[in-house]
């Protein structure tokens, strides 16, 4: 198989586009608009902002990219996207622009491949069209990582689901049309045998939305996106369960997978944004009769940034390329998949954290984006599991290529190894 690190002639047009559209209409956006919610919530003024730019989008035919054909996205696969989404990373406009916002694109998935015909023509087409948002609820308050902790349950009665409990950080549920919840449909079974997914419409009767977190201290208390939810005798029709009874788990990789790497993929974008205000940075200030970009502790910095950078965006598309190669989320994709979602907070604390320190006084005030990213970043090492669950995920199919060693002495004892080597190349010594 060919090995290319080119994207065709045609393609590297489209993303000269993408990147200047970014430059000049998508990023402004992020001056005006600062609200929690705007990049995704159909009532925020950011809406009627994005309204013409997704339009244009349209008209390009790079609307969706991340779905196939069927779905109306191009199939470009997930190298072309992450090639796309490291420039649209720049802006937190720039997925919502496009149509490939999280969570929705997650939910569509979802919906496009467990939904029924009437579901898929109330939710998934005006979702697909980004005229609706959608909410994935699957954390809840004593319970995050671990599902195997949780209690929100939905039992049958009749031709109805009656779900009770509790979740947290459900985010965009108090904009969203409906919300994709995980609940524990079988008690007395193991959790990924006993959980499913069942889609509650707004304003169904039993689902309170108890207040709205948001992330970081910069937010009005109680004006976040982030939801807890509390479910009392909730009745939702029995079609709404997603897939089958006890199979959440099974529907759920269809987004997290996918999540993860799109996440993955925008982290690029932030950190060339942060790697070009710290080089333009280093090149106009002058202190103590040089420029900042002439003292050694400025280029430990800038070649310290820019290698991790490139190893992190090369492991990056190669994983997209491996989802490209096996069109699915097999073990191999997994490892890489939990690979670059633990390296992403460290490789963003790392870079960001340097050009503030190298902007000195400007880099922690607010007259940069540097701190607006800042803040953003403690939420990659939680946000679709921690750092830790994934690195365990890594170690374990790591460890599974290996075998332990038959004997008391290592597979690769010097001296035992060493008796063989001679056998086969000491004669050589001899002559
Ligand atoms: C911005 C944001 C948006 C989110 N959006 C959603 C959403 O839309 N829907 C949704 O359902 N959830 C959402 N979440 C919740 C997210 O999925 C959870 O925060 C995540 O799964 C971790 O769960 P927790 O917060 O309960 O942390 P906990 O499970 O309490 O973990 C806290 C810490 O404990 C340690 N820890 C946990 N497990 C292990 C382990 N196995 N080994 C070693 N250490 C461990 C780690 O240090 C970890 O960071 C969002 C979170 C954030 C920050």
């Amino acid at each position: 198989m060919a090995w290319s690190f080119e994207s065709d002639p045609e393609f590297e047009k489209t993303l000269e586009w993408i990147d200047e559209f970014t430059r000049e209409e998508i990023e402004p956006l992020d001056l005006v608009f600062r609200g929690p919610g705007d990049p995704w919530d159909p009532n925020s003024p950011a809406f009627k902002a994005m309204a013409p730019l997704k339009k244009i989008v349209k008209e390009k035919g790079l609307w969706a990219c991340h779905l196939e054909h069927e779905l109306g996205g191009q199939g470009y696969g997930q190298v072309n996207l992450g090639l796309m989404n490291e420039i649209l990373g720049r802006s937190r406009f720039g997925p919502s622009v496009f149509g490939c916002q999280a969570p929705d694109s997650g939910n569509a998935e979802i919906l496009a491949k467990f939904g029924t015909d009437d579901q898929k023509a109330r939710f998934l087409q005006p979702l697909l069209d980004g005229e609706i948002a959608s909410c994935y609820s699957m954390t809840e308050p004593q319970a995050g990582s671990d599902p195997g902790e949780f209690t929100c349950v939905a039992h049958r009665d009749g031709d109805e689901w009656v779900i009770n409990g509790e979740k947290w950080f459900a985010s965009h549920a108090r904009f969203s049309e409906f919300l994709l919840v995980m609940v524990v449909t079988g008690p007395d079974k193991p959790i990924h045998e006993g959980a499913s997914i069942i889609l509650v419409e707004k304003d169904t009767p039993g689902m309170e939305i108890l207040r709205n977190s948001a992330v970081g201290p910069y937010v009005e208390q109680g004006d976040g996106v982030h939801g807890y939810i509390r479910f009392t005798d909730c009745r939702v029709p029995i079609d709404n369960l997603l897939g089958d009874e006890g199979q959440g788990f099974v529907v759920a990789q269809t987004r997290l997978g996918g999540g993860r790497v799109h996440h993955a993929m925008r982290s690029v974008g932030k950190l060339k944004k942060a790697m070009d205000m710290m080089c333009e940075r280093a090149l106009s200030r002058t202190t103590k009769g040089e420029l900042l970009s002439a003292k050694q502790f400025t280029q430990d910095k800038i070649s310290d940034s820019y290698i991790m950078i490139q190893q992190y965006r090369l492991h990056v598309l190669y994983t997209a390329w491996l989802i490209d190669k096996h069109k699915e989320y097999n073990r191999e994709v997994r490892k890489e998949i939990a690979a670059i979602k633990a390296a992403t907070p460290k490789v963003l604390q790392e870079v960001v954290y340097r050009a503030m320190h190298l902007h000195g006084s400007w880099g922690v005030s607010d007259e940069t984006p540097l701190m607006y990213m800042w803040a953003d970043i403690p939420e990659l090492g939680v946000v679709d599991g921690p750092t830790e669950v994934h690195k365990v995920t890594v170690a374990r199919s790591v460890l599974r290529d290996y075998e332990p060693s038959p004997d008391l002495f290592p597979t690769y004892h010097t001296h035992t190894q060493r008796e063989k080597a001679m056998a086969k190349y000491g004669h050589f010594l001899e002559s």
